[in-house]
């Protein structure tokens, strides 16, 4: 199958701005009518199930797993929604359709379809699994053309399993073949959807089909370099977007043919560095699955948290799904292992805070360890009996972090690490820190609508931004908006086109001045008090006596647009940092700033023309966590929609429920909190929760649904202050009104 050329001829002739414009039709925003796609019907299934199973079936499952066990578990732990394995790599079911690898093990038997009659006797929601990235033999002979082909012109082996095939995901064997397994899964057992495994191709591939159809697109080869400022990388960044689209929308069309309520889920997505465009997934997703299924290496527990989050930026208000896995998840891939019960506690709880519904997925129907059966049944049990208060109508959080798959695709290159990931992290850590509930938010839906909840909007070195969306960040803080914006933030186009000033600068109060220097040796950052007040600036609090503060790794030269009176940080320029006897300031004092403050009407800026978050996230400096709270709650303006005071690291999030509030304290207090597994839980103390309760409500009930207990409480001029005696792993303060 050949896409349909989105550039005719004359594109293609056109100057770049007219070529920019049409690559615009592809990227974020101009999709009209994709709303009327899975997502908007009303009377969609999506919105049900609080729970999901998942058992993916290894090929020799059949006739040798406990069919009946797995039942009578899904049925203790009250899911209410299974994901079963059925086809594409292997069926496991009697498919008909050629080339289509049923299990060795089959035998005649038809455990998916045992296991689809089986859920559905308990009432759950079904959806099947496949996996089209790995064929056999057989297909490789019969249709050479279906096999991904590498840089250098050669079929690619599996990576992993290497008498298979991995396979084109551009081309016919999914455009064709597997919508003919999708087809037959549907047909046979009427399943609620298809949910597909890396369906999305695994890299570049350089096949025929590939070839052929990005030069229809844009008469062009294929790309051989990931520069994006390369115009065949740039095309190809979108042709693929929109070739996967294209392949999404046949799937979720035949699905809905044979049955009108289901739906193809893709196994797709997540923040900045998501594969495909999350704005136009989130319109067309009625449902959207976040697989991140657990920590691994140098990852803090609020990494799930975060996934659910930057899912919900494009989602809205529709149901976000999480993945969590039982096992151990590093680059060896112990499928069959099975995590530590804290480990597996805390992942799946810090999701549920953040609002998923979780999902778990065991791998192998045949179980060698069977530790973490009690522990997914403990946290679906409790999540079961307390689901009333876990619906979440809408998140109360005030403040925003926006992640930019623009900046990623087309300002981060080779790296992507260090100019987007880490910022990121960076400035999470530090509302984690500062117990700041927050939503993120996507850098492609800046619009007064989807900021309507928002008080404070924080850009952590967002680079890349085009105009509108500049216009959109002006509107808001000009309605009364806080920002806090860093380093190379709008210093570049939404192409990843260095301009030659700040996109923001007007907001920021600066102009570039033509340099970005780094990395710095020892350099720092001087404590000034405001020369008219006589006062230190309340984003320096609790910093009065430092005098001065190291500084961060990267500054962009910026200059103020207006002679400042007065700045609160200054740069110390470096200076040697051995032999010991050469360690002094050549320069103590000078008046370049360290950080540019604006309060324009209502809305308030904060400008660090520096990499805090990144640097922030690489040292973790106290400084830096409290240089960044203080500049939130000044440029916020307003009390925080919770307080919590307390000891401890703790995730927290504030919910509103269709008839009282929630508020979840995730407690990561724990030696093991940047690098897991977690061992055991180390309970804080006291915790002392102070909300605004709505206009005109009170609370009718106060309880704690980990703790049980309903804890002292004291309601004053429209606040309610809850005294949390302890938290061990997690605790939900809820409030009937
Ligand atoms: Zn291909």
């Amino acid at each position: 199958m050949r896409t349909t050329p989105l550039f005719t001829r004359r594109h293609l002739l056109a100057s770049v701005p007219a070529m920019r414009a049409a690559c615009m039709v592809d990227w974020g925003r101009e999709h009209p009518g994709e709303d009327q796609g899975a997502g908007a019907a009303p009377d969609r299934w999506f919105d049900r199930p609080m729970r999901w199973a998942q058992l993916t079936l290894v090929e020799n499952d059949p006739g040798r797993f406990n069919l009946q066990e797995w039942l009578d578990y899904f049925s203790r732990v009250h899911a209410d929604a299974a994901c079963l394995s059925a086809g594409g790599c292997v069926a496991y079911y009697p498919t008909t359709i050629p080339l289509h690898h049923r299990s060795a093990w089959l035998d005649g038997l038809d455990p998916f379809g045992g296991l689809v009659a089986g859920c559905r006797k308990l009432g759950m929601i079904v959806v099947a699994r496949t996996d089209p990235h790995a064929v056999h033999q057989d297909v490789c002979d019969a249709h050479p053309d279906w096999i991904a082909v590498d840089a250098s012109g050669e079929r690619r082996r599996h990576w992993a399993s290497p008498e298979m095939w991995v396979t084109c995901a551009l081309g016919p064997y999914n455009f064709e073949f597997m919508t003919e397994v999708t087809r037959e899964i549907v047909s046979l057992y009427r399943v609620d959807g298809v949910f597909s495994n890396r369906w999305s191709g695994s890299g570049m591939c350089y096949c025929e089909h590939c070839r052929d159809n990005f030069r229809a697109y844009c008469n062009m080869d294929l790309p051989r370099t990931t520069d994006p400022q390369d115009p065949a990388r740039r095309h190809y960044i979108l042709w693929r977007d929109q070739r996967l689209f294209e392949l999404w929308d046949l799937w979720d069309s035949e699905i809905r043919k044979i049955n009108p309520a289901a739906s193809f889920i893709p196994n797709t997505g997540g923040g900045a560095l998501s594969e495909l465009d999350m704005v136009r997934a989130g319109r067309k997703a009625g449902t959207m699955v976040a697989d991140r299924q657990a920590r691994r290496g140098l990852m803090a527990p609020w990494a799930n948290g975060m996934n659910v989050k930057e899912y919900r930026a494009a989602l809205g208000s529709k149901p976000v799904v999480g993945i969590f896995s039982v096992g151990v998840e590093e680059p060896y891939r112990w499928k069959d292992s099975v995590q530590s019960e804290a480990e597996i506690r805390i992942w799946a709880v810090d999701g549920i805070a953040n609002g998923f519904r979780p999902w778990f997925t065991k791998f192998s129907g045949v179980l060698y360890d069977r530790r973490w059966l009690k522990v997914v049944e403990e946290v679906y049990d409790w999540h079961y009996k307390w689901e009333r208060y876990l619906r979440n109508e809408a998140p109360l959080a005030r403040t925003g972090l926006v992640y930019s798959q623009q900046t990623a695709r087309f300002c981060g290159r080779d790296r992507v690490a260090g100019r987007v990931e880490d910022p990121g992290l960076g400035f999470y850590q530090a509302l984690i820190e500062a117990r700041i509930p927050f939503e993120m938010v996507h850098d492609r839906l800046l619009d007064t609508e989807h900021l309507s909840g928002f008080k404070t909007l924080i850009l952590p070195n967002v680079a890349a931004l085009d105009d509108t969306q500049c216009g959109q960040l002006r509107r808001f803080v000009d309605g009364g908006g806080g920002l806090v914006a860093t380093f190379e933030t709008s210093l570049y186009d939404e192409w990843g086109v260095r301009r030659p000033d700040f996109g923001l600068g007007d907001l920021f109060g600066a102009r570039f001045a033509g340099k970005v220097e780094g990395p710095m040796q020892n350099s720092y950052l001087r404590i000034e008090k405001d020369s008219s007040s006589g006062q230190y600036h309340p984003i320096l609090k609790g910093l009065e006596d430092a005098g001065r503060i190291i500084n961060g790794v990267y500054r962009v030269d910026a200059a103020p647009l207006q002679r400042l009176p007065s700045v609160p940080l200054t740069l110390i320029p470096s200076y040697p940092d051995l032999p010991m006897e050469k360690v002094y300031p050549r320069v103590t004092r000078t008046d370049v700033p360290g950080v540019f403050l604006q309060e324009r009407d209502k809305g308030r800026v904060v400008y660090f023309p520096w990499d805090i978050d990144r640097t922030f996230w690489e040292v973790l400096c106290v400084d830096h966590g409290r240089l960044l709270r203080n500049a939130v709650d000044w440029v916020s303006n307003e009390e925080r929609p919770v307080t919590v005071a307390g000891p401890g690291v703790l995730d927290v999030t504030i919910w509103r429920q269709r008839s009282s509030i929630t508020v979840h304290l995730v407690n990561l207090t724990n030696p093991m909190m940047m690098k897991g597994p977690f061992r055991e839980f180390i309970p804080v103390g006291e915790q002392r929760v102070r909300l605004r309760l709505p206009a005109g409500r009170k609370a009718s009930k106060v309880q704690l649904l980990a703790g049980g207990q309903q804890p002292a409480c004291h309601e004053n001029g429209g606040y309610l202050e809850v005294v949390v005696p302890s938290v061990l792993v997690h605790e939900v303060v809820a409030i009937d009104l």
